[in-house]
């Protein structure tokens, strides 16, 4: 078995609370082997430039309650072309880099899939609010991203009270409701719309006259940001018009994507870092972490990131090819929980928000 010297972390695409806690446990769990780690700035780009310096115990103290990266991330077109691929293993060479711990979302997977596959063995580590990684049940970030919407909900509730008001509210989530779908849940939203449900802005308007009949005067109404760009402020300006509630539409944006992470993506992040690494140092690579019904597991990239082109209806020619009839069936399993699971939700969500 290969033996580690050296291994590498980094961050990279979307920023998300919880990924510090993950590079604090990767270092402190690297070093408990006696394996020495290296911090590699600013993701792929950093590891192509040689931004990269050792890290000790200390170098992550302070860091577990602290939101965005203290390694900076970056998106980097340059890594996806073979020159920049050529420089990112020539960097892990000449630094003596036995492996990666990459964390992010599928766009740093498909990277650390490449890097891999040129001779450089990575596991990811899958950080984003949005959840919108089919191969794992959370990811980090996506419960303190839910925490900090429905703390300014609230607050957007207390004044809607007052004053007979209701809020369209936009929140995060490029092609994925998750984060809209609980966070309506748990605000008591009156309508959540996701892209993965249809809605009918003529049913949003009466369960608002209807709510209203029966005494309510604050309202609610989420909007993900995968359903469209001008959903949340046309409808805002449609509910006024059909109901006469005066009514005012917020998007939450990157303000959801900062801050101080939560105990449940301290625990997720401290765990699956501390497993990234003794995955690795097992000599097992090209994997992602993942949290099934409540287990850490570790996944198959290429299954990781093909399970979540069959969930996003993007499947292309021969990415089948590779797998087994029963991975397959698997995959289509493991989808129909999910939409199930969803579906399950979003029925909840219409029958007790009113
Ligand atoms: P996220 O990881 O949050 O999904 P991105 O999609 O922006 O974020 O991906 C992060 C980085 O991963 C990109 O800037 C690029 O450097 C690298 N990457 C993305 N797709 C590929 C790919 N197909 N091959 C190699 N590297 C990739």
């Amino acid at each position: 078995m290969k033996k580690f010297k050296n291994i590498a972390v980094l961050t990279s695409g979307g920023d998300a609370p919880g990924m510090n806690a993950a590079v604090r446990a990767v270092v402190r769990t690297a070093i408990s082997h006696n394996v020495r780690v290296m911090g590699i700035f600013r993701g792929y780009s950093g590891l192509i430039d040689g931004d990269i310096r050792p890290l000790g115990l200390r170098d992550v103290s302070n860091v577990i309650n602290k939101g965005g990266t203290v390694l900076y991330s970056d998106r980097c077109p340059e890594f996806q072309t073979a020159e920049g691929m050529a420089k990112a293993v020539d960097t892990c060479k000449r630094l003596g880099i036995d492996g990666i711990i990459a964390l992010g979302g599928d766009g740093t997977f498909r990277g650390a899939t490449e890097l891999t596959a040129n001779g450089v063995p990575c596991i990811g580590v899958p950080c984003t609010i949005d959840n919108d990684i089919a191969s794992t049940d959370n990811t980090i970030g996506f419960d303190t991203a839910m925490n900090t919407v429905i703390e300014l909900v609230d607050n957007l509730r207390d004044t809607c009270e007052s004053h007979a008001r209701c809020n369209v509210v936009e929140v995060m989530g490029r092609g994925c409701g998750e984060i809209a779908l609980s966070t309506g849940i748990a605000s008591g939203a009156t309508a959540t719309l996701i892209p993965e449900f249809s809605y009918d802005v003529n049913d949003i308007c009466a369960r608002i006259k209807k709510a209203r009949e029966l005494g309510k005067r604050n309202f609610i109404v989420i909007v993900s940001e995968g359903v469209g760009n001008q959903v949340g402020p046309d409808l805002a300006k449609t509910i006024e018009t059909e109901t006469g509630v005066e009514t005012k539409f917020a998007r939450f944006a990157h303000i959801v994507r900062g801050g101080s992470p939560t105990l449940k993506d301290r625990v997720l992040a401290s765990t699956m870092g501390a497993i990234a690494v003794e995955e690795l140092l097992k000599g097992n690579s090209n994997l992602v972490i993942c949290e099934k019904k409540g287990k850490i597991v570790a996944v198959d990239i290429n299954y990781a990131l093909i399970l979540d082109r069959m969930y996003k209806n993007k499947l292309k020619d021969g990415d089948l090819d590779r797998f087994s009839e029963k991975e397959i069936e698997k995959m289509k399993k493991e989808i129909r929980e999910k939409q199930q699971t969803m579906a399950r939700l979003y029925g909840i969500s219409k029958t007790i928000n009113l």
